[in-house]
C-alpha cells in the first residue's frame, strides 16, 4: 500500500502509538489501514446418482491462481454474509448448482497465506449445473475418480480427504486444522 485510500496522501510503515505490530499509516489525516487474514468459503456438494452411488461436484479453476486445477467451489466471503450464505453463494456463482443442507465441516488455517478456508457439507438434490466464466468444467465425480494429483489447493485435498473418509466411517466431525501451504502438510495443532 502506498497511498491512503481516504486522502490520497503517502502511506508510512510505522508502530502505532499502543500498537505491536508495523502498520500502514496515512501521514496526512493519521488514519491506520489495518490489514487482516480473509475468509475462503465453500461447499463440499454432495450428489447421489439414480444407482445411490455418492458423487461430488468439482469444478476446474478458470481463473489465476491455480487456472486449470480441481477445486471445491468457493470463493471469498463478502461484507455482510454470513459464512454459510457465502458457501452458498460462491457454489452458485462458480457451478451453478443450488445445494442446500449445508453444515460446516473444515476449518483450515493457512497462516502463511493470510486465509483462513471454512468448508460446508452440503446435499446437492439435483445434477444441475455448468460451466461459468470462473470454471471452465464442472463435473461429478466418484470418490476414486478424484482428480487427487491435479486438486488446487491443499485446503481442497484435505478435505476431500477427510470427508471421503468419514462417509465411509458412517459418520462426520466437524474440525479445524493448520494447513502448511507450501508442504500440502497438516501441521500438528
Ligand atoms: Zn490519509
Amino acid at each position: 500500500m502506498k497511498y491512503c485510500s481516504d486522502c490520497g496522501q503517502s502511506i508510512v510503515v510505522q508502530v502505532p502509538e499502543g500498537d505491536h505490530r508495523e502498520r500502514y499509516v496515512c501521514a496526512a489525516c493519521d488514519v491506520v489501514h489495518y490489514q487482516n487474514p480473509n475468509m475462503v468459503v465453500g461447499t463440499i456438494p454432495l450428489h447421489h446418482d439414480e444407482q445411490g452411488q455418492p458423487k461430488i461436484l468439482l469444478a476446474k479453476r478458470g481463473i489465476e491462481p491455480r487456472l486449470g486445477y480441481w477445486t471445491l467451489p468457493a470463493g471469498f466471503l463478502e461484507n455482510g454474509e454470513t459464512s454459510s450464505e457465502g458457501a452458498v453463494r460462491e457454489t452458485l456463482e462458480e457451478t451453478c448448482a443450488v445445494v442446500e443442507n449445508v453444515a460446516m465441516y473444515r476449518v483450515l488455517n493457512v497462516a502463511r497465506t493470510n486465509q483462513i478456508h471454512i468448508f460446508f457439507r452440503a446435499d446437492l438434490p439435483l445434477a444441475d449445473f455448468t460451466t461459468t466464466p470462473e470454471s471452465t468444467e464442472v463435473e461429478l465425480f466418484a470418490f476414486e475418480d478424484i482428480p487427487w494429483r491435479q486438486l488446487a489447493f491443499p485446503t481442497v485435498h484435505k478435505t476431500l480427504e477427510d470427508f471421503i473418509d468419514e462417509y465411509h466411517q458412517g459418520q462426520f466431525t466437524a474440525a479445524m486444522f493448520d494447513i502448511d501451504h507450501h508442504s500440502w502438510k497438516v501441521l500438528d495443532i
